[in-house]
């Protein structure tokens, strides 16, 4: 923590310092500047790396919406040929509200929900407007051919155009129409308070050294930790610090320290974060030209077994998009950290694209004791699991794009639904670990101002937070497309709450 006397305050170098530059950090700028500051951006990345986790991401958000008119006032190209062979459904705030209170076991702060969820629309409709971003079905994702039509599920099934690295690209663009600097290679160390406790700049370290910047507000866009193996281990527990970052390199946590070092106030899940099956020879940190494709995530198509061969989490017991966040740290508990998807012919077709990548550590064998040999599972013990789980399969109509309730019977862990038996080979393993996505704790904001609190509830006059570094929302688990959904309308909010406190 820096105290600055009033009397030698930095040069103001703007209105809003914006520090980091995901989904979140560039709402609240765009925000910010829409309400009239003058805005900089700082990014502790070097240009080349530029866009945190956000670049990474496979571009989905979720937002409730009432049918297919609210689709296509999004997506005006879609065609009424596309029309024809698509059903959305509808996703109803209380449905979104039910969802995401159910997976946080109703720890998520009912406060950031009820605005999350009001905002999400109108927010996916002003990143059109100001940020030029356009949308996208999710055709190969979030979606499955079900009687000649393609049936959508899952609460979240609209994307950025170019997916996470479309997002950030359109984002960048705007700042200079809109005249936002970016500062990058300039990370911030420290918040600078003076002595009434207001925030009234950052101090930054990039190649040249240290400089305290001076602003009216500062915003934290700056993500969480989980590219931090100190901090990992320290909050989420031993063994996390082998666990592979799905993301940037960069969010590291250094501003959420100072942030509580100034006063403000820790909030959610410390211990928890979002973390999935990850190819297990992926590098330790993300890859750009790879991003998110080191995921593994149809395995509720097949099973899940550990290198002894036995299955550890029932792979149908939600859709995917409410079990994937949970299961890598379910991964991290196995022998060796890591963990086996089978599949067989009669699913391998509807395998995600992610499965067709040839960095994917993969086999595929005729018989079950090969394919074990193949990758390193032992043989008795898969063989053993393979038999009790097929003979426990039950019947039914097989739906994956709904709860069908084709479940075992007799086995524990159950496989709640999409239970089909092993029986077609070739059969095809994928050998994944723990690959962890973003950290759950982090500072406590008011949710229609995300300004930041102080450990007595007291919001801190200047200091503003949004996107992951910013804690209450996500607890244990975590509804797919969320992320970047609250990341922008609290970005969003941020921006435009920083800019009124400075500019009247
Ligand atoms: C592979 C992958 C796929 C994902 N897919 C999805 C998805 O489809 N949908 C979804 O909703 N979510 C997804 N997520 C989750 C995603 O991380 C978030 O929802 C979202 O991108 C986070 O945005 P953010 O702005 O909070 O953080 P980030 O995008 O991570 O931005 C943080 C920024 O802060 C910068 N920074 C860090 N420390 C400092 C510092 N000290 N000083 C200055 N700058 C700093 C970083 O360089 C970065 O620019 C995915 C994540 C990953 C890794």
């Amino acid at each position: 923590m820096a105290v600055v006397s009033s009397s030698s305050l930095p040069p103001r170098v703007a209105d809003v310092i914006v520090v980091g530059a995901g989904n979140a950090a560039l709402c609240a700028a765009i925000a910010a500047r829409e309400a009239g500051a003058s805005v900089l951006v700082i990014e502790k990345a070097e240009e080349g790396e530029r866009g945190g986790n956000t670049f990474f991401t496979g571009g989905g958000y979720r937002f409730p919406y009432n049918g297919l008119d609210d689709i296509r006032a999004l997506i005006p190209d879609l065609s009424d040929e596309e029309v024809d062979r698509i059903d959305v459904g509808s996703y109803p705030a209380s449905k979104f509200k039910e969802d995401l209170v159910r997976v946080t076991e109703g720890r998520a702060d009912e406060s950031m929900v009820d605005y999350l969820i009001q905002n999400a629309y109108p927010t996916v409709q002003w990143m059109s407007h100001v940020a030029g971003q356009r949308w996208v079905l999710m055709y190969g994702r979030q979606a499955y051919e079900v009687d000649g039509k393609l049936r959508f599920w899952g609460g979240m099934i609209t994307e950025g155009v170019g997916g996470g690295e479309g997002i950030s690209e359109s984002l960048f663009a705007q700042l200079p129409k809109h005249g936002i600097d970016v500062r990058y290679g300039s990370g911030g160390r420290d918040v600078l308070q003076d002595e009434t406790g207001r925030i009234v700049g950052v101090r930054v370290f990039d190649a040249t050294g240290f400089h305290d910047l001076g602003a009216g507000a500062v915003v934290l866009g700056c993500g969480g930790f989980e590219a931090n193996a100190e901090m990992r281990t320290r909050y989420l527990g031993a063994g996390w610090e082998v666990a592979k970052v799905r993301g940037t390199r960069h969010n590291t946590g250094e501003m959420l320290r100072a942030a509580l070092d100034a006063g403000a106030q820790s909030y959610g899940h410390w211990s928890g974060a979002h973390a999935v099956a990850w190819d297990m020879n992926a590098p330790p940190t993300g890859n750009r030209r790879i991003g998110d494709l080191y995921q593994k995530h149809s395995y509720p198509l097949g099973v899940i077994v550990n290198a002894r061969g036995e299955r550890f989490v029932d792979e149908g017991a939600d859709l995917r998009n409410y079990t994937y966040a949970k299961y890598g740290r379910e991964i991290l508990k196995q022998p060796y950290a890591v963990a086996f998807q089978i599949f067989d012919q009669q699913t391998v077709a509807r395998l995600r694209d992610e499965y067709r990548i040839k960095e994917a550590t993969k086999a595929e064998a005729m018989t079950l004791p090969d394919l074990a040999d193949q990758l390193g599972i032992d043989i008795g013990g898969f063989v053993r699991t393979i038999e009790a789980y097929n003979n426990a399969c039950g019947e039914g109509d097989y739906d994956p794009s709904k709860l069908d309730g084709v479940s075992t019977r007799g086995i524990d862990p159950p496989k709640s639904n999409w239970a089909l038996p092993l029986s077609q080979p070739p059969y095809v393993g994928f050998a994944v670990t723990c690959g962890i996505t973003f950290t759950f704790g982090g500072l406590r904001i008011q949710a229609d101002s995300a300004q930041v609190l102080d450990t007595t509830d007291t919001p801190m006059p200047g200091l503003y937070a949004c996107g992951e570094v910013v804690g209450g929302l996500f607890w244990h688990n975590y509804p797919g497309g969320t992320g970047l959904m609250a990341g922008a309308v609290f970005g969003r909010t941020a921006g435009a709450a920083a800019a009124k406190a400075v500019r009247g």
